[in-house]
């Protein structure tokens, strides 16, 4: 694991059934198999949100098995990024469709550089992400036709998320594209580290039923070398 990039669990955006589960000892520890249990709460952000900026206090719980510590995200967030996972989102289709950032930036209210850096962060990732969500994509959906090259790199990446998101659809139940696309990437859509994206498919299991609980699943379990 990268230093830059923290070993988060993601969860669902509803505290209640976070802090249920959590306290139910449900929730799995993103660097083993240990369960996690009630560990105070990680430092407060404000997180601009499609709905407009919200300060959260993500959760923390601790390992009983290895002992370490992990963040519980919330997967309309992404780890280090103080807009939500939606905005970032829009900015990125937007971009994609070939509005410039200075125009995005100004459609969604948004700083020009900061727009700017996850363009270019995506394209540096587009490769690695691509590679990813198209696993993940055949992963979840044996039957899935395959994904056509677009115009860049950048667009083919949001196409193989696009398609995983189908078909995470149609094993569990539709899920928003870009809160998928947080939760199985462990939060680290946009992270430049070699952290590998949790991979579901090392642990040898089909796809659970139920979308949420199989997303934080697979923080649980190992990631390949
Ligand atoms: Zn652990």
């Amino acid at each position: 694991m990268g230093a830059g990039a923290p070993m988060v669990l993601m969860v669902g955006p509803d505290a209640g059934e976070v802090e249920r589960a959590l306290r139910a000892g449900e929730l799995v520890c993103p660097g083993c198999e240990g369960r996690l249990r009630p560990w105070g709460f990680a430092s407060p952000r404000t997180v601009v949100l499609a709905g407009g900026a919200e300060r959260r206090r993500p959760r923390r719980g601790r390992c009983r098995r290895g002992g370490g510590t992990h963040v519980l995200l919330p997967d309309v967030m992404l780890v280090r990024r103080a807009h939500g996972v939606e905005v970032i989102g829009a900015a990125l289709h937007a971009s994609a469709e070939g509005a410039g950032w200075r125009r995005v930036a100004a459609m969604l209210g948004v700083a020009a550089t900061t727009v700017r850096g996850w363009v270019r962060r995506w394209a540096e990732r587009a490769e690695r992400l691509r590679a990813h969500f198209t696993r993940l994509a055949v992963w979840l959906d044996a039957t899935l036709a395959p994904i056509g090259p677009r115009a860049s790199p950048s667009a083919d990446a949001l196409e193989a998320v696009a398609a995983a998101a189908v078909a995470a659809g149609r094993r569990w139940s539709a899920m928003p594209l870009w809160r998928f696309a947080a939760a199985a990437s462990g939060g680290r859509l946009l992270c430049n580290t070699g952290s590998p994206f949790p991979a579901p498919w090392t642990a040898g299991s089909v796809p659970a039923r139920d979308c949420h609980h199989e997303l934080g699943g697979w923080n649980g379990r190992r990631a390949p070398p």
